[in-house]
């Protein structure tokens, strides 16, 4: 058995068993909020909070694991790891472990919740309306959301074709850049609040009242180079983020036109919640494999979702799950050690005195 064994764990439920276990030992203070859903065996699904350090901190490092649901095995094995040797905490600091804010997709292997909403869109503020889709998607909608059991389709063959007619970047742009229209479609945004963003909402925006400085992670997986990762920034604050977290950092829309950005990220939220605070907010991105054919998985997923009877035991499901989290031990390797190391550049930024008066 390999040591990334010991931190990448098999389903949700297990992952779920070692946080509480790992965190009790650590002597976390914990917290659920707990969602309507339930899992395939019938389980509860909560969004489990580990706590450490002062419960009115000026100072927190924030990590959050599984906003989308299946990419959630690698930000899990993170925090188990981080669990194994929590740093000192200072007076007037606090450890805030976030697992799964979307333990839906994680335990159903889906990327999106109960309400197929990624939510990674859903955090619009005060005057966004659920609105709204790019044309292109429109134009896709059939070949994307194609409302029949997964099946050989020409898939690849049509993706190829639509990259000429209409280029790549415009392409990735109006797929993954979200849409509110299209409901049984990938990337929706949804059409409210989701019931987990509102309690995570609602918790951080009470627990973390008497914060100065926040640095946060929210972990992520499918997206750039196998097994590198990126730290993905609001772009504003680009250049002064890739001077402290260095040459990791891009700007989060760095793929897309300035025509249409992605709307409804959780980063979106915090910096609303805490525009007085000092706050570093970064994606840590890990890439698995070429868009393409991670575009793929997602798509014969949310066929079988909604055209099949969704079990999890089911190909497209173990596909999703390895474009998300593959089953190869230097890749989870990989992502420990980058986990780590960014946790303790964290640590330190986060809790090391500021200069200010
Ligand atoms: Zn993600």
């Amino acid at each position: 058995m390999s040591l990334s064994t010991n931190y990448f764990s098999p389903d949700y439920s297990t992952a779920r068993a070692r946080f509480l276990r790992m965190a009790e030992a650590a002597r976390g203070r914990l917290e659920s909020l707990v969602l309507d859903a339930g899992g395939p065996t019938g389980e509860a699904l909560t969004i489990d909070i580990a706590w450490f350090g002062s419960l009115q901190p000026h100072r927190v490092l924030l990590h959050s694991s599984g906003l989308h649901g299946v990419e959630a095995f690698a930000g899990s094995a993170i925090q188990l790891k981080f669990l194994d040797s929590l740093p000192e905490i200072p007076d007037d600091a606090a450890i805030v472990l976030i697992h799964t804010l979307n333990p839906y997709g994680m335990a159903w292997l889906r990327r999106v919740n109960e309400a197929n909403v990624d939510l990674n869109r859903n955090f619009l503020g005060p005057g966004e309306d659920y609105s709204r889709a790019p044309d292109l998607y429109g134009k896709l909608d059939s070949f994307l959301n194609s409302t029949s059991l997964p099946s050989w389709d020409y898939f690849h063959l049509k993706t190829a074709w639509f990259r000429v007619r209409y280029g790549g970047d415009r392409l990735r742009e109006a797929i993954a850049g979200g849409q509110y229209e299209y409901p049984r479609g990938l990337f929706f945004g949804g059409t409210k609040l989701q019931q987990g963003p509102e309690k995570y909402q609602n918790f951080i925006a009470q627990r973390l009242a008497s914060v100065e400085r926040i640095v946060a992670i929210d972990v992520h997986t499918g997206l750039g180079k196998y097994s590198e990762d990126t730290l993905l920034v609001d772009e504003k604050y680009y250049q002064a983020h890739r001077a402290i977290f260095g040459p990791r950092v891009e700007p989060l829309d760095r793929d897309l036109s300035s025509a249409y950005r992605v709307r409804g990220g959780i980063h979106s939220m915090f910096y609303r919640l805490f525009s007085e605070v000092e706050l570093f907010f970064l994606s840590q991105e890990f890439g698995t494999y070429n868009p393409v054919s991670v575009l793929y998985a997602l798509r014969e997923e949310n066929r079988w979702h909604h055209y099949g009877d969704g079990s999890v035991d089911h190909p497209t499901k173990h596909r999703l799950k390895d474009a998300f989290a593959p089953n190869d031990d230097s890749w989870r390797q990989r992502v420990l050690v980058r986990g780590r190391e960014l946790l303790k550049q964290a640590v330190e930024v986060a809790f090391t005195a500021s200069n200010q008066p």
